[in-house]
């Protein structure tokens, strides 16, 4: 999958990946990191929807949530439209993804600002290891399990939020793509029904254009004893409004899986 682009933006080398920013006709404004597509203006919506709604549908007036990676603030923008979050906090190990985002990419990362929003420019493994019992809903927002993303696929890491989550806590990992990536979606499922119970740890789907293969995962995993159950739309419409692609159709929808992703979960 390659995109002519009209302009380079932005490059920099962080102290942990390349950014880079172009301009492209097709999708807009695109974030590259580590040569990797990350952010493009014209369906970064669906993936940050798809990450935050689909659990927030579920908890019951959340007050404290955390971002881990989603240095571009797309998930914290979808999280600040929930008026009983009280505090919302990024951890995002690389500060300058989260500069350039704010200056390339308002509109993703408009959530920033709101004064519920905080951020922790650190590892996300060693920031969620120091909160016990803590969150209501924690959002994994990594990149692929390269580099310091590698942290954020190990058990002790899954082991981490679990017990950074309060009873009845929910967190949501994008889990990669089943199709080419297969091996890394399978083995994360099956970590994460270990730590989580096999009922606890549920994948659904999203279709995201500029990832490869388009067809993309997340895990949604519950702390409680209770079975997992996403159930059906309960968002108010205020919220319900604002969005481009999550609806009471993709809430029920995104969790029905084919037969080879059933597999690969071992469904
Ligand atoms: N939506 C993208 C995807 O699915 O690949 C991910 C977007 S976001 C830009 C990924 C972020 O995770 C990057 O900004 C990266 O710096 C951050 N990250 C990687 N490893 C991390 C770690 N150990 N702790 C915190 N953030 C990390």
């Amino acid at each position: 999958f390659g995109l002519k682009c009209s302009e380079k933006l932005y490059e920099a080398q962080s102290p942990f990946q390349k950014i880079e920013i172009f301009d492209t006709p097709a999708m807009g404004r695109i974030l590259i990191l580590d040569g990797c597509f990350m952010v493009t203006q014209k369906d970064t919506f669906i993936y940050h929807e798809m990450l935050v709604h689909p659990a927030m549908n579920i908890l019951r007036a959340p007050r404290k949530a955390l971002v881990i990676g989603g240095g571009d603030g797309g998930a914290v923008t979808e999280l600040v439209k929930y008026k009983s979050l009280e505090e919302i906090t990024l951890c995002e190990i690389d500060e300058m993804v989260t500069t350039s985002c704010r200056e390339f990419f308002p509109e993703v990362s408009s959530g920033l600002e709101d004064p519920r929003s905080m951020s922790a420019f650190e590892d996300g493994a060693a920031f969620v290891a120091r909160h016990s019992d803590y969150f209501d809903g924690v959002f994994v927002d990594s990149t692929d399990p390269v580099g310091p993303g590698k942290a954020l696929y190990e058990v002790s890491f899954y082991q981490s939020i679990k017990n950074s989550l309060k009873k009845g806590g929910i967190a949501v990992f994008q889990t990669e793509s089943p199709i080419f990536m297969a091996d890394v979606f399978s083995e994360t499922v099956a970590k994460l029904k270990g730590v989580f119970g096999s009922a606890n740890a549920i994948p659904y789907l999203a279709v995201i254009p500029s990832y490869p293969g388009g067809m993309w995962s997340f895990t949604m995993c519950l702390n409680d004893s209770e079975p997992l159950i996403p159930g059906s739309c309960d968002i108010s419409p205020e919220i319900l409004q604002s969005l481009k692609y999550y609806n009471a159709d993709i809430q029920s929808a995104a969790f029905g899986l084919p037969q080879f992703v059933k597999a690969l979960a071992g469904i």
